[in-house]
């Protein structure tokens, strides 16, 4: 754990100016970062993914509480500090590498304890929600820093402007079980924005998890990017237009005949539940390709 002074007198040495488009705010809060231990619930037999470790203020704390903690790191910056503080850690991997373009699935979704806990960049953090949730549902839970409006959004159900693919993936994985308020002091440099620190546990009836070796997640989540691509338009017209390389008009109207959902609905007025077994009709046609 790093504090204010600490993590100024490591900037100064390395030379470093954070980076606002790398979503560089790092935590200087102790208490904020025991309660993100706490509340993820780790054990001597824990494998933690960590997306953006920066300075390492919550990777050193990690290290102690998990058996193995892998970290991606997009800035090489932050890697020069890393390797030099962390050096003496056996049970540190860590990637300098883009976390949107690494194989998580390939690497991690047979493991057993694997946890992720990580103070996001905000910049792309949907987006790596989406890709944890689509490849790797077989973590326990995710425990993750966010902008406080993204984990509104992501809380939503069905009726809400906000309501999208993020929030749907997320209730066909788990719950979202804490939420805590965490002050722009508790940052260096301090984000313009409000913060929360939110743990989403996979749900033991987990939809994604119980069907990630026989569905092909990425593509239900392309179908989700594909029905929420016009949201003023009914659901048909978003299958219609979109999904016409794929799935014929005949098709389509032997899929409405099943009535999943009402097709004349806009696609913010369907639950999680039902698109999933909307794409469950879809893929029957669309394992063609
Ligand atoms: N974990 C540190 C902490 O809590 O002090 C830093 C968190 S900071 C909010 C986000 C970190 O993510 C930065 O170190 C940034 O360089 C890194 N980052 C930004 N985009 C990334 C990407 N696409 N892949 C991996 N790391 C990224």
């Amino acid at each position: 754990m790093l504090d204010l002074s600490t993590t100024k007198e490591i900037l100064n040495e390395f030379n470093i100016l954070p980076r606002q488009s790398l979503g560089q705010n790092f935590l200087i809060s102790q208490p904020i970062v025991q309660k993100i231990i706490e509340i993820s619930n780790l054990s001597k037999q824990s494998h933690v993914l960590e997306i953006g470790p920066g300075l390492g203020s919550l990777t050193s704390v990690l290290l102690e509480f998990a058996a193995k903690v892998s970290a991606y790191e997009i800035d090489e910056q932050m890697i020069a500090v890393l390797e030099q503080r962390l050096s003496d850690k056996s049970n540190l991997a860590l990637y300098h590498q883009n976390i949107l373009q690494a194989d998580l699935h390939a690497l991690y979704a047979k493991e057993q304890n694997f946890q992720v806990v990580a103070n996001l960049p905000y910049y792309i953090s949907a987006e790596i929600i989406e890709k944890l949730l689509t490849e790797v549902p077989n973590m326990k839970s995710m425990t993750l820093m966010l902008q406080k409006e993204a984990v509104e959004r992501i809380s939503l159900g069905p009726n809400d402007s906000r309501y999208g693919p993020t929030a749907i993936l997320i209730q066909l994985y788990g719950k979202i079980t804490d939420k805590i308020k965490v002050a722009s002091s508790c940052f260096y440099p301090q984000p313009g924005v409000s913060s929360q620190v939110i743990k989403i546990a996979r749900d033991p009836k987990s939809v994604l998890f119980l069907n990630m070796e026989n569905m092909n997640l990425l593509k239900f989540k392309d179908f989700l990017k594909q029905c929420f691509a016009q949201r003023r338009k009914t659901i048909r017209n978003n299958l219609k237009n979109n999904l016409k390389t794929k799935l014929s008009e005949q098709e389509l109207s032997k899929i409405e005949q099943l009535k999943i959902v009402d097709f004349d609905l806009r696609p913010e007025q369907i639950t999680a539940k039902k698109f999933w077994q909307l794409y469950l009709s879809v893929a029957n046609y669309n394992d063609k390709d």
